[in-house]
């Protein structure tokens, strides 16, 4: 899956100044929509979410619905447009971590990020975002931009099962039976609870399903788990468990 700020992002409008173009503009590879993901990691300032398309929105209404994330350098970032935004006000993110999905809401003529760089968080502060496309921000390592989703899983998994899972951002054998052991699924007066749910149904989400994360398995996910089996081939049966989540897992 292409993803924006990876290096097959492409530029269709250039920085011009602040009040003029205080961003770039990117879509995908190809001149698709898809996720877009944090640059770096930190905490959502802003999450901003209720925005449709509007030629004449002004003030921060032209953003549509958008993300500002406060980095630890005293950076922020912002992503603007956005269809969908997967995070929520505080929050904190991985860099690569997916925050929303690619759209043309606000002051906008076709869907496509709006991405900017503010040097200590504020208006004025603005700058060429084009340098960092591929490229760290002052004082924040690589290290910060390196988001795995199969570490987020286990990571997960562990919070969640107390299961003791090694977090090799492998799936390896060890993830793999966790995974049929502690599986999810709808039994008619079952619903399941818990954040594992919550991750599945955000996933799900992030590929494109219009589902409700709201940590509840019940016949809704159940229906969206048993799309999302047969489009990949499996059988489909609600049950997720190692298969499915090998799927869930590609990234
Ligand atoms: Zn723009």
């Amino acid at each position: 899956m292409s993803r924006v700020l990876k290096s097959s992002a492409v530029i269709t409008q250039k920085f011009k100044g602040i009040g003029k173009h205080n961003g770039v503009d990117l879509v995908g590879e190809g001149h698709t929509t898809c996720p877009v993901i944090a640059h770096s990691a930190g905490t959502v300032e802003m999450a901003v979410t209720g925005h449709r398309n509007d030629p004449n929105a002004t003030g921060d209404a032209t953003y549509g619905n958008f993300v500002k994330i406060k980095h630890s350098n005293g950076y922020a970032t912002l992503y603007a447009h956005l269809d969908r935004v997967f995070v929520s006000k505080g929050q904190t993110v991985d860099a690569g971590q997916e925050i929303g999905f690619m759209g043309s809401t606000g002051r906008s003529s076709g869907a496509h990020l709006h991405f900017e760089v503010r040097k200590n968080g504020t208006y004025n502060s603005i700058m060429d975002p084009e340098p960092f496309l591929n490229a760290d921000l002052p004082g924040l390592s690589t290290g910060d931009r390196d988001y795995k989703i199969v570490l987020d899983w286990q990571k997960c998994m562990n919070r969640v099962y107390n299961c003791g899972l090694a977090e090799d951002n492998n799936y390896g054998p060890d993830s793999q039976a966790k995974a049929n052991q502690y599986q999810l699924y709808y039994r008619s007066g079952n619903v399941i609870k818990n954040d594992m749910v919550r991750w599945v149904q955000q996933r799900l989400k992030n590929l494109g399903y219009n589902i409700t994360v709201d940590r509840s398995y019940g016949p809704s996910t159940d229906n969206i788990v048993r799309q999302f089996q047969a489009s990949r081939g499996l059988k489909a049966d609600g049950y997720v468990g190692r298969d499915t989540y090998r799927e869930l897992l590609k990234d």
